[in-house]
């Protein structure tokens, strides 16, 4: 891939005049007859910005971007590319560029009559179809297989073909459905860094990254937007999102935190460093995301790579049992349940196997020297 490959000049628009955004997502609400898929949802993607919509399956993602592509109609709401409102345009008048999962390649066109689709549609002069095919192919690394059928590349080369197909036309927004969900580990994260790089050859494009998988979101994306029950619960810059998450729910689906119950020793604010409180039979320190009045249940987020282990009377230790262990590979997924008032259960990611003890063994859990983030309790919050 090459960096000049895409000239900028045909993203002057991706923002407006007043340098709005250049995807505006406001109130939409849709549909399928009595199913709500999406809620009040609103959102703004900045020119050369990506935000990744990360959720489950079913939360609303694929219908918030297919109400930006104008695949369907919202119930209620507005969506703006630079500015222009465009929520009942169809979706050859909107000029973005969408992949989805399954590639979507005409399987009797050569992979250069896949890609030059789009342009020919568009009334590009030959010439120019032909340069901007070469160029898309190039930044995908695809230029040696112009000439082939999309039967006669992997699943990886046909996504990648599918992906310039939607570069060839220089668009300013750029929407990506779960690009890599329909490819094997490897592959997966072959094209993860593929897309890594496209993503520094295209400064000026947003881009809409739909996903389940939080290792992709954490990859690429800026932002990102934490859909549950067609709802935004969460949005924020994506190293914030991860380092203090403010809800139950994006604790655990991003970065599978444990939620531990913890009462509030005092009352503070959510600009403060750290507050006391009481979890299990301990006292530590918590790093407060909003304010909280002494007394309160709230949730001490603790990641299962951040947890140690220790001898079962450990003075700053929760005692549990250790009732499963799963080699991963880099490391060993513990899975214990905590002794005491509230029995849980709490994984703990360690990658020394002489801290493994045996099944059904008692450990101590020891927290990380540095506070935990404090959420507030939710309920029904757990991913
Ligand atoms: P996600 O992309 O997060 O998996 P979707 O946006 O595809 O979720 O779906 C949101 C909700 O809308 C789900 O409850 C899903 O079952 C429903 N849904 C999606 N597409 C249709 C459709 N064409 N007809 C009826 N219901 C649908």
């Amino acid at each position: 891939m090459t960096a000049t490959a895409i000239e900028r000049t045909e993203h002057a628009h991706a923002t407006d005049a007043s340098g709005g955004s250049a995807i505006g997502i406001e109130d939409l609400t849709v549909r399928y007859g009595p199913v709500v898929a999406l809620e009040g949802l609103s959102l703004d993607v900045a020119r050369g910005e990506t935000v990744a919509l990360l959720g489950p399956s079913g939360s609303g993602k694929s219908t918030a971007l297919k109400a930006v592509a104008g695949f369907l109609r919202p119930e209620a709401g507005r969506i703006t590319l630079a500015g222009r409102d465009v929520t009942y345009d169809p979706p050859n008048r909107r000029g973005i560029g969408v992949v989805v999962q399954n590639y979507a390649l005409f399987p009797h066109m050569r992979v250069a009559a896949n890609v030059a689709f789009g342009l020919k549609a568009r009334r590009v002069p030959r010439a120019e179809v032909a340069r901007r095919v070469t160029e898309a192919l190039d930044m995908v690394g695809m230029a040696n297989y112009a000439k082939r059928y999309p039967r006669e590349l992997s699943g990886g080369q046909q996504q990648r073909v599918a992906i310039a197909r939607a570069l060839a036309i220089r668009p300013p927004v750029l929407l990506l459905d779960e690009p890599l969900s329909a490819l094997d580990a490897t592959l997966r994260s072959d094209l993860l860094g593929e897309l890594q790089r496209l993503r520094a050859d295209l400064p000026d494009v947003a881009i809409m990254y739909v996903t389940h998988d939080q290792t992709e979101a954490l990859a690429l994306a800026d932002r990102i937007a934490v859909m549950r029950d067609a709802r935004l619960v969460d949005l924020d810059a994506t190293d914030r999102l991860y380092r203090r998450p403010p809800s139950e729910f994006t604790a655990s689906f991003l970065g599978a935190a444990n939620l531990l119950p913890a009462d509030v020793l005092a009352t503070c604010a959510a600009e403060d460093a750290s507050v006391r409180v009481a979890v299990g039979g301990l006292t530590v320190a918590a790093d407060p995301t909003r304010a909280f009045t002494e007394g309160q249940r709230a949730m001490l987020v603790a990641r299962p790579h951040t947890l140690g282990v220790a001898a079962v009377d450990h003075p700053n230790a929760l005692p549990a049992r250790l009732i499963a262990t799963q080699w991963r590979g880099a490391d060993y997924r513990l899975t214990c349940t905590l002794e005491g008032a509230v029995e849980q259960d709490i994984r703990i990611d360690v990658t020394d196997v002489a801290a493994v003890p045996a099944l059904g063994e008692r450990l101590g859990v020891t927290l990380p020297s540095t506070p935990c983030v404090l959420v507030p309790v939710t309920a029904g919050a757990t991913a």
